[in-house]
């Protein structure tokens, strides 16, 4: 059965193959015709492609004639024509797929073609890299190619500022991380005017190294947080007002029970101001004092404790009407919940609020098309083709690969692994053939490194803190006896040329001291050597101490090795065995997997209510006539309100009028009365509504003529996008709540994603009505524009995490220390940094004191003494 699938898998791979080589050949057959125009000429294609795409040529019938251009272009600025095999490479990723190519096949160089044939389209085009440095050196190293076909081409940096990252995202090819596009993206979608926005959308983005990116930095999300807006003192205090306040038709506030309504009077109201010393309390947009007035006093006379919700280990928990029991997970929103936290005097949440979040998958699939390359995703291509729809295509070295890769050499213990790697080390040392050991941590790699020098094996230790320092290193590690000790991610993307003379002993050695979870790390690692048909060898030794082995079917194995009766420094080595530690692997990596594709499928719940609040927010960035759209507000909510009242009772002498008015004054100055209703006896609901906003429509008419057309329009658009974003973050924390409490839902038998989808589509439609209805709101009680005042790009006092790289939390720190960027060096912007600081700088190596006659800690067997201590 197996074999059938694979067969036919086989001729499916092998009739791509075929074309990918009849595409090369065209390419390959124009080079005659290409080869001999000057300069000037091959420059003029530019223009000509330009110009033959706008008469409806597509990128596809272009491709043959600008890839044999762009290759041509790279052998005269660079000295390197791309290889048959690179070409091929490049059709791939023209075609939005995945290209693996083994490391140093040039895969940056391949991605010059699809870039500059795509970028004829004139929409920009990004390429993904992992790390600053390499987003920068690739841009640098790659700009003679494009410059020279009379193409722009920048790289993005973490220290940029808006104006600076605006110009690289104007430029033909942008170089970037991931991190700095997704954030990017997520402060576009946090301006308050169009002309602070950066990017120019997103057409086509080649992901180098697309295995890290979509796959290893996938598990965690971009987030940008901030001091939330709504601070707990506010709470506190509003609670203090609300109690103060009296009930009563002529009081402070009114209240209906049975229709669980508050409203303030204007008693109240002046009351409240002169409390909190201002003037109008519908002016503050972001602070939303007036939400916080209505909650704190929905709390103090609506919620009761024990009905409506219990206080439980100082926390506020609904209580589900229905049933009785605590709904966990839930919190009221709107600020409510914080209400009535205040006025039980608990505890308030005020921990740092989501801004702004989105995963990298979410992120690249805003592209209209994406590709990657890498040297393995092979593995993985399931996951890219479930998730993303991308299919992998294996290209053939350029050169055939005679790397010796050999099996895996088991020991029983840690220590005996250790000891052996050592000497493996030392031997290449003594032979000059250089070695690159690769570990799983930093802190193995200081272990291994005290090793070494207590035999006095001279080495250099990478750990992936500082890229530019580590490439520098990397690029050494394959000149005669280096020895080099790196974590898995240090040096990416640099390339090991082999020193004189080390072809002849046999090329880079490459030591795996541990496998990874995901055999595609460990093929990362083995990678490094053997580069263009060079000679070389990967060699991993494991012990049956290792994690992978402890938790996967090590005990197999330990039986075994006993049976055998195999010394603790006696390796064994065994197809079975590697057999075994590949399916642990595979078992991991599913695991891993299904983890990931858990995580996409709560972020869809999310990512479909981030692009409707996003699309509106570009609408009204835009700078769009809202107008037909404000009056459709207007007309949506006074109806509902209306309804409230009017839904009472099917006669209308029972409707309570005089609240009816009083209720829609909470959202415009209305200026009837009730008698302008009509005769109570005979009034039907949809008559009633015609008038009140017949009445709401006069005075915003008469709003309009006071403003003018143009501050109206700008004004409508103001509030608007200030309310979306006052309750999109609301919302952002809502949905966060629910999604942590959701999976106790569990117990109750439920699923609880089918339930966070329920929920979450729910809390977004009162999302939606809460935004219309406080726009309707803050929009009749604003008297003035404040144009003038030159907006806030992007709110002060930004945390960045997430996306896996954490140096770049680092540099948001030395950023905020010179007070540079949006970045102020506010608390949480610092604490973050040093969270972030954390995990990435290397543990300080403290020197054990050992006695002399001990044995001696490099494993050598020896005493101390008689060993390194002599
Ligand atoms: P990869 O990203 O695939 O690991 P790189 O893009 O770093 O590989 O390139 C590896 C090396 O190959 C570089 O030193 C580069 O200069 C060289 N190289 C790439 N393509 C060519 C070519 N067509 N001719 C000569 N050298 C090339
Ligand atoms: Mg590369």
């Amino acid at each position: 059965m197996i074999r059938v699938v694979d067969k036919v898998l086989r001729f499916g791979e092998g009739k791509k193959l075929r074309q990918l080589e009849e595409t090369v050949a065209r390419v390959a057959g124009l080079e005659s015709q290409i080869a001999p125009l000057s300069d000037d000429a091959l420059k003029g294609k530019t223009a000509e492609f330009k110009s033959r795409f706008a008469e409806g040529e597509t990128l596809d019938d272009l491709l043959p004639e600008a890839f044999a251009v762009a290759r041509e272009a790279a052998k005269r600025s660079t000295g390197m024509r791309p290889f048959d095999v690179q070409v091929m490479g490049a059709v791939v990723l023209h075609q939005g797929s995945i290209a693996e190519m083994k490391t140093g096949e040039g895969k940056t160089l391949v991605a010059t073609m699809p870039v500059y044939l795509n970028a004829l389209a004139g929409q920009g085009v990004h390429v993904v890299t992992v790390n600053d440095y390499l987003a920068g050196r690739d841009a640098t190293w790659m700009a003679p190619v494009y410059e020279f076909l009379g193409l722009t081409v920048s790289a993005l940096q973490n220290n940029m500022e808006a104006s600076e990252r605006r110009q690289a995202y104007l430029s033909d090819i942008t170089y970037g991380t991931n991190t700095e596009f997704g954030f990017d993206y997520l402060r576009d979608n946090m301006v308050l005017n169009s002309d602070q926005m950066v990017q120019r959308g997103y057409f086509f983005c080649i992901v180098d190294e697309v295995d890290s990116i979509l796959v290893d930095e996938a598990r965690t999300p971009l987030i940008i947080s901030g001091p939330g807006e709504r601070v707990a003192k506010t709470y506190y205090d509003f609670a203090r007002i609300a109690r103060r306040l009296k009930e009563g038709e002529d009081e402070d506030y009114e209240l209906d029970e049975k229709k669980r309504t508050v409203a303030i009077t204007e008693k109240g109201l002046e009351k409240v101001e002169k409390e909190l010393g201002i003037e109008n309390i519908y002016e503050d947009l972001s602070g939303q004092l007036v939400n916080h007035l209505m909650q704190a006093l929905r709390a103090e006379s609506l919620y009761k404790r024990d009905v409506d919700y219990l206080v439980q280990d100082g926390e506020v928990k609904i209580v589900d009407e229905f049933t009785g029991r605590v709904l966990e997970g839930r919190r009221y929103s709107e600020g409510l919940h914080q209400a009535i936290e205040a006025r039980e005097g608990v505890k308030i949440k005020e921990e740092n609020q989501t801004l702004a979040t989105i995963t990298l998958q979410n992120y690249f699939r805003l592209y209209g098309k994406i590709a990657g390359m890498t040297g393995t995703a092979a593995t993985e291509a399931d996951e890219f083709r479930e998730i993303y729809k991308m299919e992998v295509v294996v290209i053939p070295t350029n050169e055939p690969m005679v790397r010796d890769d050999r099996n895996d050499l088991i020991y029983k213990t840690e220590k005996a692994k250790f000891k052996a790697a050592a000497d493996i080390i030392a031997d290449c040392y003594q032979r000059k053939q250089p070695i690159l050991v690769g570990t799983i941590s930093v802190e193995r790699s200081e272990h291994l490194s005290d090793m070494l020098k207590r035999r006095g094996v001279p080495h250099e230790v990478l750990n992936a803190k500082n890229h530019a320092r580590e490439a520098d290193i990397i690029a050494d590690a394959g000149q005669p006896g280096a020895v080099t000790i790196a974590t898995n991610m240090a040096g990416r993307g640099t390339d090991i040329k082999l020193g004189p003379g080390v072809i002849d002993v046999g090329g880079l050695y490459v030591l795996g001291t541990e496998r990874h979870e995901a055999r595609r790390v460990d093929n990362q690692l083995r990678g490094r050597s053997g580069r263009q048909g060079d000679p070389g060898t990967s060699q991993f030794v494991i012990s049956l101490e290792d994690d992978l082995l402890r938790i996967f079917g090590g005990e197999r194995i330990h039986r075994l090795m006993d049976r055998l009766g195999i010394e603790e420094d006696m390796p064994i080595e065994h197809s079975l065995i590697s057999r075994s530690v590949e399916n642990a692997q595979k078992k991991v990596e599913e695991q891993n997997f299904q983890i990931r594709k858990r995580v996409l499928e709560y972020d869809d719940v999310m990512n479909k209510q981030r692009e409707i609040i996003y699309g509106q927010r570009q609408r009204i960035l835009s700078g769009e006539d809202l107008r037909e759209d404000v009056l459709q507000i207007i007309d949506r909510v006074l109806r509902q309100e209306v309804s409230v009242y009017t839904g009472t009772s099917r006669f209308s002498e029972e409707w309570e009028l005089d609240e009816l008015v009083g209720g829609v004054k909470n959202f415009f100055p209305a200026t009837l009365t009730k008698e302008d209703l009509g005769d109570p006896l005979d009034l039907d609901a949809e008559t009633v509504a015609d008038t009140i906003v017949d009445d709401a429509l006069k005075v915003f008419q008469a709003r309009e003529d006071n403003f003018g057309v143009d501050a109206a329009r700008a004004l409508e658009r103001w509030v608007l996008l200030r309310t979306i974003d006052a309750k999109w973050r609301e919302h952002l924390y809502e949905m966060d709540y629910l999604r942590e409490g959701i999976g106790l839902r569990a117990l109750a038998q439920k699923d609880p994603l089918v339930e966070y989808k329920n929920e979450g589509f729910g809390m977004f439609q009162e999302l939606m009505e809460s935004i219309q209805s406080d726009f309707v709101k803050y929009l009749y009680h604003l008297e003035i524009v404040q144009e003038d005042k030159p907006a806030q790009a992007v709110p002060r006092g930004l945390a960045y995490s997430g996306g896996g790289d954490s140096s770049l939390a680092q540099d948001f720190a030395a950023r905020a220390a010179v007070g540079g960027g949006v970045a102020d060096s506010s608390g949480q912007a610092f604490q973050a940094a040093q969270n972030a600081a954390k995990t990435v700088v290397a543990p300080r190596h403290v020197e054990e004191k050992v006695g002399r006659n001990d044995l001696c800690p490099c494993g050598s067997g020896k005493k101390y003494k008689k060993c390194c201590g002599s």
